[in-house]
């Protein structure tokens, strides 16, 4: 199965990733964490993100389908895969319309993720990361059992730098003007699953699950 998962900042696409990848033995594919990864090494892509992300912007197309192209021909994703934050303007569907096109494939549905403006706010600056693993809680609605620290590894959780109040906001201003129009896209090329996002984590998943069983 070939999907995306589109939504505004918070809306809890890394979170459904998660179980949809694992339900369907499919590869999580997060630009966000790739860039993430990279900046915790220090590479030159890395940097350059930074300099976005931490302003709540968009890191440049070319950058961004140069990146997915490359993922996409790893063995991996010869059976299917998960785009988590990627498509995330008509110019970068496009260009992913054409990269799998050449590959000889194309994306079954889109899955999107509809969620109250004044919930995704809650939702991203409660938002905790593991420093290690990546793993994503919140500190209301999934925490930890121990305050702080990762269920899955142990290490310490951090809130991240684009999760403050003033960068979230500027991302969703960023999500209406430049990345919702693709639920147009999608939606004439009869590819669009809504999803309503607005539930419990659980609540949510079994929506998803339904959806693509169907
Ligand atoms: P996105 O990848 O869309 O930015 P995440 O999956 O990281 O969003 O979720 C954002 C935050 O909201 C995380 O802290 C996550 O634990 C929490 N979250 C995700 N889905 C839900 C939900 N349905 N109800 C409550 N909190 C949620
Ligand atoms: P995410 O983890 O999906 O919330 O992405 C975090 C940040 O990484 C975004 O706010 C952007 O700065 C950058 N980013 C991730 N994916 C993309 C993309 N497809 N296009 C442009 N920038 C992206």
């Amino acid at each position: 199965m070939r999907l995306v998962i589109m939504g505004p900042p918070g809306a809890g696409k890394g979170t459904q990733a998660a179980m949809i990848a694992e339900e369907f033995s499919i590869p999580h594919v997060s630009t966000g964490d790739i860039f993430r990864k990279n900046l915790k090494e220090g590479t030159p892509l890395g940097l350059k993100a930074k300099e976005y992300m931490n302003k709540g912007l968009l890191v440049p197309d070319e950058t961004v389908v140069a990146i997915v192209k490359d993922r996409l021909s790893d063995e991996d994703c010869k059976n299917g895969f998960l785009l988590d934050g990627f498509p995330r303007t008509v110019a970068q569907a496009e260009a992913l319309d054409g990269v799998l096109t050449d590959m000889d494939m194309q994306i079954d549905y889109v899955l999107s993720i509809d969620v109250p403006k004044e919930v995704l706010v809650e939702r991203a600056v409660g938002r905790r990361v593991c420093t290690s693993c990546g793993v994503t809680y919140h500190v209301k609605y999934n925490s930890p059992s121990r305050e702080g620290l990762c269920d899955a590894c142990g290490s310490e959780l951090i809130q991240r730098e684009d999760d403050r109040e003033e960068t979230v906001a500027r991302r969703i201003e960023v999500y209406l003007k430049q990345t919702k129009p693709l639920i147009a896209y999608y939606s004439e090329k009869g590819l669009l699953i809504s999803i309503d996002g607005g539930q419990g984590i659980k609540e949510v998943g079994v929506q998803i699950v339904k959806a693509l069983e169907k």
